[in-house]
């Protein structure tokens, strides 16, 4: 299968029809319209095989999870999803691998309504980059800079599902589906990230570690953080396949749960905990926002942990 016929197939099986798309995959650019009065958000992410994903992953999960990630981004800025655009390089044309990612890319665009609106398709090592796109009010986006002392720290859904799958499969061990689902096909919080636009203080989404990503909003906001890390939330499939200490180690040091963690002032969080509640996704206290410059952990009774090991990073 040639380039265009695999562009073809990716177009047809991604097709999301959207008004504010003048012109979609075809020409030489795009032409969108973006609605007056709104930002654009964009974020982009590369998927790398070997490095994001193992190499016998399923092509429509790899699918998925590229597009996932991506929204993730967009909800950690409450911003509303609209376009992608997707580079892909290829060792081969295979037509089978590229319909199943499409399909799996496909199958989460719906969901948001997010329409591909162009890319560029290459050979080479397999390595996959999507862009996208999305509108956010002026003035509520949801950055890294605006936690303040006494902030409570939230984190949605559940820590450390994605990381024990990962473990499990890596030791080729049998492991819950539930946990694969989280590995593969990660629920990135768009309308959870809508509801904390204008109204959380901070937020950023959990790709690379609850510790690492909270450093991250606590450089940003010239704060520190304090952690209880018996709150954490964790789900039951996680609870019965890991120990105590393994589970605590997944939920704070490791990547790819794409949660939202957030900062709010004590006087809006029942409103905004119950609103996440009812969006189906509820949010959880898990620290507190202190002066300072770095993220601590605590146990039950107040006393520092030794963090098992920083998040993710290349080059490192
Ligand atoms: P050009 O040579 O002008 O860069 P291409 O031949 O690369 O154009 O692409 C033709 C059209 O197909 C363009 O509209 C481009 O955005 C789109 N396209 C190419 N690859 C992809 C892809 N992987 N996914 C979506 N659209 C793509
Ligand atoms: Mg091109």
């Amino acid at each position: 299968m040639a380039e265009f016929a695999l562009i073809e197939s990716i177009r047809t099986r991604c097709a999301v029809a959207r008004d504010d798309v003048r012109l979609g995959i075809g020409d030489d650019a795009a032409l969108l319209a973006v609605p007056s009065g709104w930002l654009l958000a964009v974020s982009t992410d590369t998927f790398v095989c070997g490095v994001h994903f193992l190499p016998d992953t399923a092509a429509s999960d790899i699918g998925w999870k590229a597009l996932a990630v991506n929204l993730s981004d967009l909800a950690a800025m409450g911003a509303e999803p609209a376009w992608a655009m997707l580079a892909l390089t290829l060792p081969s044309a295979d037509a089978r691998w590229v319909e199943g990612f499409a399909d799996g890319f496909a199958e989460l665009a719906r969901k948001h309504r997010v329409a591909l609106v162009g890319g560029d398709t290459t050979q080479g090592p397999m390595s996959i980059t999507v862009t996208i796109h999305g509108f956010v009010p002026p003035g509520a986006a949801l950055t890294r800079a605006g936690a303040r002392v006494g902030d409570g720290v939230y984190v949605t859904g559940t820590l450390g599902d994605a990381a024990a799958a990962l473990s499990k499969t890596q030791s080729k061990s049998a492991c819950d589906p539930q946990l694969l689902e989280r590995l593969h096909r990660p629920t990135p919080r768009i309308s959870q990230g809508s509801i904390l636009r204008g109204r959380a203080t901070s937020c950023i989404d959990v790709s690379d570690g609850l510790v690492a990503d909270l450093g991250h909003i606590c450089a940003a906001s010239g704060v520190g953080a304090e952690i209880d890390a018996d709150t954490l939330p964790a789900s039951p499939a996680l609870i019965a396949a890991f120990a105590a200490a393994d589970r605590r180690a997944f939920q704070l040091a490791s990547g790819d749960d794409y949660e939202l963690c957030f900062t709010a002032p004590d006087a809006i969080a029942t409103g905004l905990l119950r609103d996440l509640a009812d969006s189906g996704c509820a949010a959880m206290r898990i620290g507190r926002i202190v002066a300072g410059a770095d993220v601590q952990v605590r146990d039950a009774n107040g006393s520092p942990l030794a963090l098992p090991r920083s998040g993710w990073e290349h080059f490192a």
